[in-house]
C-alpha cells in the first residue's frame, strides 16, 4: 500500500463540467480536507454540452417516478435555485407551458398532469384563451402549465462551483487532457498531455461526450457507447413573440426532440433544439468531421440499430437541419407569428447520449463502478439541472472507493492537491 503523501490527490475528477465541478464541490462538503482535483482539457469550466444548452432548470415532470432522472431533478431544481440565489447567479423561477398542438398529443397531455401530480409539481390545465393569456402568440388545443420550471446561467453556475471547489481546498486544473491512465493495486496513475503523471486513489470520470472512451482507457468496458446528437438552435429576432418557456407534448420514444421556445435570462429567445447525428463528438456544425470518432460510432451495432429503426424520424430532423423554411414550418405549430427571417443561427450543442449494442438509448442516468473507477456514463438533460444530486452521488461512490485504499475522511483540512 502506498502511503498517503505518495498520492498527488485522493480523488481525480475528468472533466470541468457542470457533473464533474459537482462531484468535486460535494466532495469537499462531505469530507472536508480530502485532496480531489479536477483535469479539464479546455481552457476554462463548462465548454461543452454544460455552456451550450438550453439553460432550463426542468421540473421533473417528464421523468418515471422512481428514475434517477426524477429524484434529482425533483430534488435537484430546487437546490440549483437555492445555489444560484445563494452565490448570486443570474436565474428565474417562470413556470413552462407544455401545449398540444394536435388531438391525438391530448391523451400525451393527461398523462403529463398525472405524472406532474404524482411527483407533487404545481400543474394547471389550460384551454386555447388560457394559453393565450399566458402566451398571446402561442396557439393550442390545450396545455398544461408546470409552476416550478426556471432557467439559469449553467456556465456560471459551473465557474462557482470551480471556485468553491477551490476556495475549499481542491485544484481545478484547465487545459489538461488526459491521455492515458494506469491502473495499479493502489490506486490510478493518469498522465495528461504534455503534464506530469497524477496518482490518486480513485478515478472519477465525468468526461461527457467523451466518458466512453475514458472508461476504455482505465479498462473498464462501459457496455454502451456514445452517440453524439448535435442540437441547432436559432435566436428569434422578435423575442417579444414569446414570454417565457413553451415546449411542444414530448414524443415518448424520443423524449428531447422537438422544437421548444425559451426565454434565457438575458431576455433572448431560443428556438430549437433538433437533434441530429453530429460527425464528430464536439461537431458544432456540419464541417466538423473527426474520421476516427466517427468511424468508432459506426463500428458500433447500436449505432446502426438506431438508424434502421428510426430513419425517417432522422432524415426529418435533418431535412429541418438544411433547410431553414422546413425548420420554421415547425416552429410555427407552436408559434404562427413566426417568419423565416425571425430565425437567426445561433450556437449548436452536442449531447452526449449513451446507447447499448442493441440500439438501446440509455434512458436514465447511468453511474457504473471498476477497481479504483466511478465513471459517469450517461448524463443527458435534465443533468445540468439534477448536477448537485448527482455529484452527491458520484461523490459518495468515490470516498466509498477511497477508503478500500485506506483512505479516512481527515480529521483536519490537509492542503492542496497537486
Ligand atoms: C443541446 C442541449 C440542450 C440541453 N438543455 C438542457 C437544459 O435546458 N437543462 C438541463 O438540465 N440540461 C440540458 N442539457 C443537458 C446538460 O447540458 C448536460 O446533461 C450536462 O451539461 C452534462 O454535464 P457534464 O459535466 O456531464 O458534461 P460536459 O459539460 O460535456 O463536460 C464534460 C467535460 O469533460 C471534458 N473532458 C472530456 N474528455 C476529457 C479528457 N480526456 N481530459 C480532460 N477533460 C475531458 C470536456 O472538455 C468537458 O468540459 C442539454 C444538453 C444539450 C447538448
Amino acid at each position: 500500500m502506498m502511503t498517503h503523501a505518495a498520492y498527488d490527490c485522493d480523488v481525480l475528477v475528468i472533466g470541468g463540467g457542470i457533473v464533474g465541478l459537482s462531484t468535486a464541490y460535494a466532495i469537499t462538503r462531505a469530507a472536508p480536507g480530502t485532496r480531489v482535483t479536477v483535469l479539464e482539457k479546455e481552457g476554462g469550466p463548462a465548454r461543452h454540452q454544460t455552456g451550450r444548452n438550453s439553460g432550463v432548470i426542468h421540473s421533473g415532470i417528464y421523468y418515471r417516478p422512481g428514475s434517477l432522472k426524477a429524484r434529482y431533478a425533483l430534488r435537484g431544481s430546487a437546490e440549483l435555485v437555492d445555489f444560484c440565489a445563494e452565490h448570486g447567479i443570474a436565474h428565474a423561477v417562470t413556470g413552462k407551458l407544455i401545449v398540444a398542438t394536435e388531438r391525438s398529443e391530448l391523451p400525451r397531455l393527461h398523462a403529463l398532469v398525472q405524472r406532474g401530480r404524482e411527483h407533487g409539481l404545481p400543474v394547471r390545465e389550460l384551454g386555447p384563451a388560457q394559453i393565450t393569456a399566458y402566451e398571446p402568440q402561442v396557439r393550442g388545443l390545450a396545455a398544461i402549465r408546470v409552476g416550478t420550471t426556471g432557467v439559469c446561467d449553467f456556465r456560471a453556475v459551473a465557474a462557482r462551483l470551480a471556485d468553491v471547489v477551490e476556495a475549499a481546498g481542491g485544484t481545478v486544473r484547465y487545459g489538461s487532457e488526459v491521455t492515458a491512465i494506469d491502473r495499479r493495486p493502489w490506486g490510478v496513475a493518469v498522465r495528461t498531455a504534455g503534464g506530469p503523471v497524477v496518482r490518486a486513489r480513485v478515478l472519477v470520470n465525468c468526461a461527457g461526450l467523451h466518458s466512453d472512451r475514458v472508461a476504455r482507457l482505465a479498462g473498464d468496458e462501459p457496455g454502451v457507447r456514445i452517440v453524439p446528437f448535435r442540437g441547432e438552435y436559432y435566436e428569434l429576432a422578435r423575442p417579444e413573440l414569446v414570454r417565457g418557456l413553451v415546449y411542444p407534448v414530448p414524443d415518448p420514444a424520443f423524449p428531447f426532440l422537438g422544437v421548444h421556445l425559451t426565454r434565457g435570462v438575458d431576455g433572448s429567445v431560443h428556438v430549437g433544439p433538433n437533434a441530429v447525428p453530429a460527425l464528430a463528438r464536439e461537431g458544432y456544425g456540419w464541417p466538423v468531421v473527426r474520421p476516427a470518432e466517427l468511424l468508432s460510432t459506426l463500428s458500433w451495432p447500436g449505432s446502426w440499430r438506431i438508424a434502421r429503426r428510426h430513419w425517417r424520424y432522422g432524415a426529418g430532423e435533418v431535412h429541418r437541419s438544411l433547410s431553414r423554411r422546413a425548420f420554421t414550418l415547425a416552429v410555427r405549430r407552436l408559434l404562427p407569428a413566426v417568419r423565416e427571417e425571425d430565425l437567426r443561427p445561433s450556437p449548436a450543442g452536442v449531447r452526449a447520449q449513451a446507447v447499448l449494442r442493441d440500439g438501446t438509448l440509455v434512458d436514465d442516468f447511468l453511474i457504473r463502478e471498476g477497481p479504483h473507477t466511478v465513471h459517469v456514463l450517461n448524463a443527458p438533460s435534465p443533468a445540468a439541472t439534477a448536477s448537485l444530486p448527482i455529484g452527491r452521488e458520484v461523490a459518495r461512490r468515490a470516498l466509498r472507493r477511497a477508503r478500500e485504499t485506506g483512505w479516512r475522511p481527515p480529521a483536519v483540512e490537509s492542503g492542496h492537491c497537486v
